[in-house]
């Protein structure tokens, strides 16, 4: 980082650092950071007070937003970038927050040249180098500890954009294999297409199979709210995403977790 920076970052954390009593109150709310560690806890607090400084978050559709939720989108945010430096989230800016599920416009062309317009519900949805947008009610679901979790898997997508449009093949560190990483994912990523298609109730939510971009995303979720199930059921996903946050949820989890693991068929 140049001098400037330092100095920008510096003066940022010292005027608009979250205060101590709010930052608790929000982790004390979000189980999926109960894991972390005092050093791991001291950087978060840093990267979410540099984070909600450098964006905008605005309401749309009548939402009422509070200011626990900036802090709470801000701190699972930085999770994701927890071990992958400040500029993971650069060149967009802007949060827009929705009451609940919103409806998106879709335009889709078939073999036959026929453009047909459909609406999706949507709760959340990332912009190739704009904004990010999520359901307020989805937001207050997230970082329960039972899988589900919109904040990871928009901003997953906004990791996986760093390199073009999301397909769920970020830019991988020095050292990782992305021969590896393509075999796992798509082995992964058939079998759970398989099962979802012969109707097989899977634990891992079956949106995952919608394509690659949102396999990533929702594996994502997976990792950080779920971790045994996660390597339970595609351990070599799991080391590659471990390679990837450089970090190991499942590690860091109390033993009774780590057994449930097991149980799940
Ligand atoms: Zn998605």
């Amino acid at each position: 980082m140049s001098w400037f920076g330092r100095w920008r970052r510096a003066r940022i954390l010292e005027r608009h650092a979250i205060p101590f009593w709010d930052f608790d109150a929000a982790l004390a709310r979000l189980p999926i950071l109960q894991r972390l560690d005092a050093s791991e806890r001291a950087r978060l607090h840093e990267a979410a007070s540099l984070f909600l400084h450098d964006k905008t978050f605005s309401a749309a559709g009548g939402a009422e937003v509070d200011s626990a939720t900036p802090l709470a989108i801000a701190l699972q945010a930085c999770l994701l970038t927890l071990n992958l430096g400040e500029a993971s989230y650069r060149g967009w800016s802007e949060i827009i927050l929705y009451p609940d599920e919103f409806l998106r416009p879709r335009e889709e062309m078939d073999e036959a040249g026929v453009v047909h317009h459909s609406r999706d519900i949507l709760a959340g949805e990332s912009w190739l180098g704009g904004p990010l947008v999520l359901s307020l009610a989805d937001v207050e679901a997230s970082g329960q500890a039972d899988g589900f979790n919109v904040v990871l898997h928009e901003f997953a997508h906004k990791l996986d954009m760093l390199n073009g449009d999301a397909n769920g093949f970020p830019p991988l560190h020095r050292g990782m294999d992305a021969a590896a990483w393509a075999q796992d994912f798509s082995t992964a990523y058939e079998d759970l297409c398989r099962r979802v298609d012969t109707g097989e109730d899977t634990a891992i939510d079956p949106y995952a199979t919608a394509d690659p971009a949102e396999f990533f995303a929702v594996l994502t979720e997976v990792f950080f709210e779920t971790p045994h199930l996660l390597d339970a059921e595609y351990p070599a996903v799991y080391r590659q995403l471990q390679q990837f946050f450089r970090q190991h949820p499942l590690a860091a989890m109390p033993s009774g977790q780590r057994l449930e693991s097991h149980e799940h068929d």
